[in-house]
């Protein structure tokens, strides 16, 4: 079997992701498996960090439009990460992996305040560390709270796990025209809006030159292929690899 290429990653996973095919909230069996998955990867010796998103729960710009206040509504969505955070917690630890909570937020009682000092000893020690709380401003999304965090533990790439297969030239959903992207820069992520994250996630990874791997959380064992650096998904890094576009199948 193949072997890690990574040492230390940081794993975006969004709300949406643990949703599984219900409507809203987490779905037991789709947590069970991302945590056999961040378990498998562990096991190989890689260092995990994962930043939990809130989408499946509450998003702060879609209660704002209903009329609450965008930056409680915010201040809502970030806490939803944490019952995120609780939830894969607690099914990395049925799993016998250890782990750490730890929040943007104060919420002593429940996490760990962010201590970037012992965040990085934790991961030293070989505990997963589950950043949850986003950046803990409102405004912000998770995706800009995993290029910060990714940065901030020197993390080697930031994962991207979505529900599609990487990176395309438009929606595929919309466009038949549709292409995949295996590589593409920084650059061309942002000025074409292609939908890799938000923009300030991806400038942020742009200037510190940090690369970023989407790829597809739904094909079961994909977590362990982009650790171990085999050719899913899309790669954003400072120059593209291959002009080559792959043709949706
Ligand atoms: N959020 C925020 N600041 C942050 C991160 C998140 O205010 O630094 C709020 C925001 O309202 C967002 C919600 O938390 O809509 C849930 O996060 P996100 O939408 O990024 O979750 P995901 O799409 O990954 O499930």
């Amino acid at each position: 079997m193949a072997a890690p290429v990574y040492k230390r990653v940081l794993l975006k996973v969004s709300g949406e992701a643990l949703m599984g095919d219900r409507p809203f909230g987490i779905d037991p069996e789709r947590i069970a498996r991302i945590a056999d998955e961040i378990a498998e990867v562990h096991g190989l010796g890689v260092e995990v960090a994962s930043v939990l998103g809130g989408g499946n729960i509450i998003r702060g710009v879609t209660a704002a439009a209903s009329g609450i206040e965008r930056v409680a509504a915010d201040h809502m969505g970030m806490l939803a990460t944490v019952i995120n955070g609780l939830a894969m917690q607690d099914a990395l630890e049925k799993r016998r992996v250890a782990t750490r909570l730890i929040s943007a937020i104060e919420m002593r009682e429940i996490c760990e305040p962010f201590i970037r000092r012992r965040a990085m000893r934790h991961l030293e020690k070989k505990r997963v560390i589950l950043f949850v709380g986003g950046t803990g401003n409102p405004y912000f999304t998770t995706d800009s709270a995993a290029a910060l965090r990714a940065n901030e533990i020197h993390a080697d790439i930031l994962l991207k796990a979505t529900k599609v297969d990487g990176v395309y030239t438009s929606d595929p959903k919309l466009h038949k025209d549709a292409r995949m992207l295996p590589s593409l820069s920084y650059q061309q992520a942002l000025e074409e809006n292609l939908r890799v994250m938000d923009a300030a996630a991806i400038s942020l990874c742009r200037d510190n030159r940090l690369p970023i791997k989407v790829f597809n959380l739904l094909v079961p064992g994909n977590i362990r292929r982009a650790v171990c650096g085999e050719e899913i998904g899309s790669l954003v890094a400072e120059t593209a690899f291959a002009t080559a576009a792959k043709e949706v199948s």
